[in-house]
């Protein structure tokens, strides 16, 4: 027979737990003759009478467990099997005295030990997960208390409370369980006895069970609530048993919507059949788009420059394909109204992007410096590109050059109409295939049409040639005869460009 009683003073009393084992173990008490109470099950149990004095004063063993156990025996003491606290003290004399046990994962104490270690964190988990409050207004002024009913299956309540003061520090709440309850006054002063540190000002009181009448019933809320719930349910995705394993029936009684599982699980075959059979719907814009500009052969009121203003403007907002969302900005053409010869490029690169301007990365200075050894002047050009958004990806912190798609491009072409429709040049010059298939309307490839005149869909001549990035991505070994092909590509525009110098076009 045990001679030792010990009655914690709660459920959930783990320094009294701690201190009395320590002193059962310093004077080497069994664990066989030890049996454990709590204040409640003591009040029920004719034998706790007979209790041991407490072990108060009594020297502590100098035992180290790992600190796992102790984390473990945290959570055990929340479980409601009234022998827990005989198997945690088993436990710990064996750890002192049988060293083997810290390495048998599969002993059976130790396996017992987890597996309630397991079922208080999944009710934890639960509670955290199900709890619902309800509004129960006040008479006397203060602000509304949120009420919720919850049944755990475990003495986790003072455990969770924190939880629910994270997650609602300035909401007023209480928490009713059969077996304990707590309310949260937020701003309050903490008790002077202190308690647990909690993460925002306020303080909580936990008092006695309470029964479920005492919660208040649904609300106008819990409406809406429902409406938004049916909404969002989708029968193509219903697993009924993942679902019941996850919110298993017994916690439906406190989820408003739990009265509407049943009928929508029942209809949600036919529903999956409904919506398979459905027409396809559009998909919603994510910015409305802005109306298209006019075209060359429509009329337009605007002069010129003010069109081109207006355009640039336009082109920042538009996001009818995905790559104007990513940029910083769109880069819009730049150059005299009624230029001789108009360049188009692919797209804007990365410091086209951050400056807002064609042109002036490294493939912009390369074209500069052909510029400059052809003899031309920038000023006279109106240089652009086919794509107005830099589209790229991210590498780590560098954002690398993607190729438009043909959809994108696609996308992109009538603001390069409006830009042409403007600024009319007598010629085009197409830098590289993206340029040159939106400029000439079909797949053009540039390494057999490069340095040829071409007629574009409007009768205006097009040459077409390398975008100057491929000479740089090119082989070092033969940039320089690569560069004086393009420079003789380019150079069948002089005459444009000279034309526009007062000389006379020989078109
Ligand atoms: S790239 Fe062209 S089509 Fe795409 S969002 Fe930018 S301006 Fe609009």
């Amino acid at each position: 027979m045990a001679t030792h009683t010990v009655t914690l003073s709660s459920d959930t009393d783990w320094p009294g737990f701690r201190g009395e084992a320590r002193a059962l173990l310093a004077r080497q008490v069994p664990p066989e003759d030890v049996v454990w109470h709590t204040r409640a099950s003591a009040e029920s149990d004719l034998f706790a009478a007979l209790e041991t004095p407490r072990a108060q004063g009594v020297g502590s063993a100098s035992a180290i467990v790992p600190p796992a156990f102790v984390r473990l025996c945290e959570t055990v003491v929340l479980h409601d099997d009234p022998d827990r606290f005989g198997l945690l003290y088993r436990l710990l004399w064996r750890l002192v005295h049988e060293p083997t046990l810290r390495r048998d994962p599969l002993d059976a104490d130790r396996v017992r030990a987890h597996h309630m270690a397991q079922a208080v964190r999944r009710d934890m988990h639960k509670m955290k997960a199900f709890v619902r409050f309800r509004p129960l207004p006040q008479d006397d002024g203060e602000p509304t208390l949120h009420v919720a009913w919850f049944e755990p299956d475990h003495h986790i309540v003072e455990a969770v409370a924190p939880f629910f003061v994270r997650r609602f520090a300035t909401m007023r709440w209480a928490i009713l369980t059969p077996e304990r309850s707590v309310q949260w006054h937020p701003g309050a002063a903490a008790d002077a006895e202190g308690g647990e540190a909690l993460p925002t000002e306020g303080r909580l009181d936990f008092g006695p069970g309470a029964r479920r009448e005492d919660a208040p019933p649904a609300d106008a809320g819990e409406a809406l609530w429902l409406t938004y719930y049916r909404h969002i349910f989708n029968p193509a995705r219903l697993k009924l048993a993942m679902m019941q394993k996850e919110m298993p029936r017994r916690y439906w009684q406190n989820l408003p919507e739990a009265v509407l599982i049943a009928p929508l699980a029942a209809d949600a075959a036919a529903r999956s059949e409904r919506m398979v059979e459905a027409p396809a719907t559009v998909p919603a814009r994510r910015i409305v788009p802005i109306a298209r500009p006019l075209l060359a052969d429509e009329d337009s009121s605007a002069d010129p420059a003010t069109a081109l203003a207006q355009l640039r403007r336009a082109t920042d907002r538009c996001r009818e394909c995905p790559i104007g969302a990513h940029a910083t900005q769109s880069v819009f053409g730049e150059g005299p109204v009624g230029a001789a010869l108009m360049v188009v490029g692919e797209q804007p690169g990365d410091q086209e992007d951050l400056r807002g301007r064609p042109f002036v990365g490294p493939a912009g200075q390369l074209f500069d410096r052909a510029l400059h050894d052809l003899g031309w002047s920038r000023e006279a050009l109106y240089v652009t590109n086919a794509v107005k958004h830099f589209k790229y990806e991210l590498r780590g912190k560098r954002r690398i050059h993607k190729t438009p798609t043909q959809q994108e491009a696609q996308a992109c072409l009538h603001w390069l109409e409006s830009e042409m429709a403007q600024v009319r040049p007598q010629a085009v010059l197409a830098l590289g295939a993206t340029a040159a298939r939106a400029v000439l309307g079909r797949p053009v490839a540039v390494m057999r049409e490069r340095g040829q005149w071409q007629t574009g869909p409007r009768g205006e001549p097009v040459l077409v040639t390398l975008h100057p990035s491929a000479l740089l991505r090119g082989d070092p070994q033969q940039r320089d005869e690569a560069y004086a092909a393009w420079l003789e590509d380019l150079s069948k525009a002089t005459q444009v460009v000279r034309a526009e110098a007062g000389e006379t076009a020989a078109r």
